[in-house]
């Protein structure tokens, strides 16, 4: 076993994330994530070297502080000989704000500027913080050594025209209200995998990224670098999401508020919570239920409709940044991935732009990075998405460098 190992935690609201990876040979060893749904707590964890899984219940874990807790108790109980060998620990951070633009090893002043960007990301900062706050604690000869990766950072080399909004100035310079977009993690190995399948580098490559998951973003890439995203000041701006509204003209809020009498908290959960795809449709969050149902219930139709209908937009709209040459464009995500029907859909109205899509190969769905383009059209690629091993990778780099 390599002796320079990184663990990876990626702390979302309701899941809890955590892989042992080697980042030089790219290799995942531990695999796991721990969920609460309804009253039980679950938790699986794969070891891919031994080939075996565990899988738990527990009684729902109430605090996410106990939850953190439980999966280092069980990393340090039984998975002692990966962990003794775990160099640094790799945190997935939502939001850096405007002053973290890079990955950088934690210290309580960092750790205050990821609590300043709380306000930004209140659904994911708070909860990476207890999850620093744990592995600190817990893994004491590692204590110098956890590192922040932005899911911002990416986007920092958005031009000051992609990035201000177009209320007064100072808004920006007084109270930091920009777009900052997210996924970045995601789009960074996006362009890193498409320069190598596409066999160009990075700095000149010129694609239009699309993740499309439960939370979706797009983000034109000039150059290897993000010029333009679809995510904003928080997570909520651009595409149609599960349950999120994505664009949508802010009057709504006011009439929401004014004439509705509405409060300003529940139109948060409204816009945030009960909105995209599920709230279109009142089926579902999950496209999978909504394909399902894509021929049978209208609603289901209308739903996806929308969301390939944004999609589609954004592309072309992005496709007039690429400075004269477009690439290649990616769907990543668990949408983009695996949804034949959403993907054949968003392509069907980009043939003004070149793109034309291969029937048969876009039904295939092996996991593995893919070209579904007819020979007549610019390349088209799938590609799995996989922080994870940017994460680790920029972990190593960071602790590499402060150990020398
Ligand atoms: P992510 O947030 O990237 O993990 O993606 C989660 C989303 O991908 C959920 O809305 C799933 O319903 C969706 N998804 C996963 N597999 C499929 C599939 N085969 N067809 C359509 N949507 C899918």
């Amino acid at each position: 076993m390599t002796k320079e190992l990184i663990l990876v935690l990626n702390c979302g609201s309701s899941s809890v994330k955590f892989s042992i990876i080697d980042p030089i040979k790219e290799v995942t060893y531990i695999d796991g994530i721990v969920e609460t749904v309804n009253s039980v707590t679950s938790l699986i964890i794969k070891n891919f070297i031994k080939n075996k899984k565990l899988f738990k219940k527990f009684d729902k874990v109430e605090s996410y502080k106990k939850l953190i807790i439980l999966i280092f108790d069980i990393l340090i109980d039984q998975y002692k000989n990966y962990l003794n060998n775990v160099i640094g620990i790799g945190h997935r951070v939502v939001h850096g704000g405007e002053y973290l633009k890079k990955s950088m090893i934690i210290n309580s002043f960092i750790l205050s500027k990821i609590q300043e960007s709380s306000i930004f990301a209140p659904l994911h900062n708070p909860f990476h913080l207890l999850a620093i706050n744990v592995a600190l604690k817990k893994i004491l000869k590692l204590k110098n050594f956890n590192v922040a990766v932005f899911d911002t950072a990416f986007h920092h080399t958005l031009p000051k025209e992609s990035f201000l909004y177009a209320i007064p100035y100072h808004f920006y310079t007084d109270y930091s209200i920009r777009r900052y977009g997210a996924h970045g993690i995601n789009h960074f190995y996006i362009t890193k995998q498409s320069s190598i399948f596409l066999k160009k580098p990075i700095f000149k490559l010129n694609i239009i990224s699309c993740h499309l998951g439960s939370g979706s973003s797009i983000t034109a890439i000039v150059n290897g670098k993000s010029v333009d995203t679809s995510m904003g000041l928080t997570p909520l701006e651009g595409l149609v999401m599960g349950t999120r509204c994505g664009d949508i003209d802010p009057s709504i809020i006011f009439y929401m508020v004014k004439k509705l009498g509405i409060s300003i908290d529940k139109v948060q959960k409204i816009l945030t919570e009960n909105s995209g795809v599920l709230g279109i449709s009142s089926i579902s969050n999950d496209f999978r239920k909504l394909e399902e149902k894509y021929n049978i219930n209208k609603k289901a139709k209308l739903s996806i409709d929308i969301f390939c209908r944004r999609v589609s937009k954004y592309i072309c709209g992005y496709s007039s940044l690429m400075c004269g040459r477009l690439d290649a464009i990616i769907f990543t995500g668990g949408i983009g991935e695996n949804s034949s029907l959403i993907r054949y859909k968003i392509i069907n109205k980009l043939s003004l732009i070149g793109c034309f899509l291969d029937i048969d190969k876009n039904l295939k769905n092996n996991k593995k990075i893919m070209f579904i383009n007819s020979i007549k059209s610019i390349p088209i690629l799938v590609i799995p998405a996989n922080e994870n091993q940017i994460i680790a990778k920029e972990t190593y780099d960071l602790v590499k460098k402060s150990i020398l």
